[in-house]
């Protein structure tokens, strides 16, 4: 009989590929354990994590906040002074900057970027 799906919760097994549990080493020969236990301890299969954060090393660690969609990111190719080289609103051509600026502000009708 090979292990049943409440081993995994169960403080006896031995989480070893030959050996079973400390009380049944080949597995319980019934459909239910009558030495089933339930270690109080055990870890679900899967740590849940809440949006934004991730284990790393058993810590709960907070993930930078994902900002924009695939969606979204392809709106902004399609907008973006950076990537169209004009003004989403106006359609004032930027100058070719060498170094682009952080903000694209269009001097020309005051349209403010705010996506970085
Ligand atoms: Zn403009």
């Amino acid at each position: 009989m090979p292990k049943l799906p409440e081993c995994d919760r169960c403080v006896l097994y031995a989480r070893n590929p030959h050996l079973i549990c400390a009380v049944h080493p080949t597995g319980p020969n019934t459909d239910t354990c009558l030495d089933f236990r339930e270690n109080p301890d055990a870890e679900p299969d899967e740590l849940w994590e809440p949006e934004g954060a991730s284990y790393y090393n058993g810590e709960l660690i907070l993930q930078p906040q994902q900002r924009w969609t695939p969606e979204q990111q392809l709106e902004l190719l399609d907008t973006h002074p950076l990537f169209t080289g004009r003004c989403p609103r106006c359609e004032f051509p930027f100058p070719q900057y060498e170094t682009p600026p952080v903000h694209w502000d269009c001097s020309e009708c005051g349209w403010i970027d705010d996506s970085v």
